[in-house]
């Protein structure tokens, strides 16, 4: 299976990413965190660049973003597909990633626009945190640990004899000011590769406002090749 979720901040895609990997077997790599692992080095000076970018709000650019990606996709667990969670986020780099499948015979299964409206996605984000082990993700509101000090997914636990060290992540750029820029840096660079996949035939619309586990439900209907026939649902207001 190989799928592409594109979505602004906050719209589900590492949460459907993770749920979709785990279906069909095939890793979920997202550049944002491809990058993140690339920050924590303070004397690596490529870290602190995409760090600076990132707390901007921008777009890394595309010659370490599309670098990045050939190389992860060409590791030997992407042999039977992946799910690509936050790239391409632009026009030049979905015609880069295009030519990179060409090159490697390869199609795609599906390209997911998982719409939400920009109101309900700061709500999203600033409840956002993640297990600082395995990554997985988890909100304040909408979806809880069923142990506050214990991760569902790896069992990892706060450990009590150093409180320093918590079990919860939160992104620094998961701020107010940040998530502004991010949702107007969607707008103006990714939203423009929506009607690039439409012509091409792969794009699916979900409805990003409803509960995880019916959009997770919408995302296997989308991608099931019995209803590969229907003209999938007309994007709502989102974006
Ligand atoms: P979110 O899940 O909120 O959409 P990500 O973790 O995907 O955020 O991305 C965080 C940041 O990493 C982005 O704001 C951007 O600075 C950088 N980034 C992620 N993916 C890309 C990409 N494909 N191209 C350029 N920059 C990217
Ligand atoms: P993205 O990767 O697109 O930035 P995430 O998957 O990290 O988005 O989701 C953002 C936050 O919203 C997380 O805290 C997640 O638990 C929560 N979330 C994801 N999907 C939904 C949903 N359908 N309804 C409510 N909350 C959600
Ligand atoms: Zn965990």
């Amino acid at each position: 299976m190989r799928v592409i979720l594109i979505g602004p901040p906050g719209a589900g895609k590492g949460t459907q990413a993770s749920r979709l990997s785990a279906k069909y077997g095939v890793p979920s790599i997202s550049t944002g965190d491809l990058f993140r692992a690339r920050t924590k080095d303070p004397n690596d000076p490529l870290g602190a660049e995409i760090n600076r970018i990132m707390k901007e709000g921008k777009l890394v650019p595309n010659e370490i973003t599309v670098k990045m990606i050939a190389e992860r996709l060409d590791q030997p667990d992407c042999k039977n597909g992946f799910i690509l969670d936050g790239f391409p986020r632009s026009v030049e780099q979905a015609e880069s990633l295009d030519k990179m499948l060409k090159e490697k015979g390869i199609r795609l299964d599906g390209v997911v626009q998982i719409g939400v409206d920009d109101e309900k996605l700061v709500e999203r984000i600033s409840g956002r945190f993640a297990c600082g082990k395995c990554g997985e993700g988890y909100h304040d509101k909408f979806h809880q640990p069923k142990d506050p000090h214990k991760c569902d997914k790896c069992g990892a636990t706060e450990d009590p004899a150093n409180p320093e060290t918590t079990l919860w992540k939160r992104r620094p750029d998961d701020n107010a000011t940040t998530v502004r820029a991010r949702l107007e840096t969607y707008h103006s660079q990714t939203a423009p590769i929506l009607p690039f996949y439409d012509a091409k035939g792969v794009l699916k619309v979900v409805d990003g406002m409803a509960s995880m586990d019916d959009v997770t439900r919408q995302i296997e209907a989308a991608l099931d090749p019995k209803e590969g026939v229907k003209k999938p649902a007309p994007p709502k207001k989102y974006g």
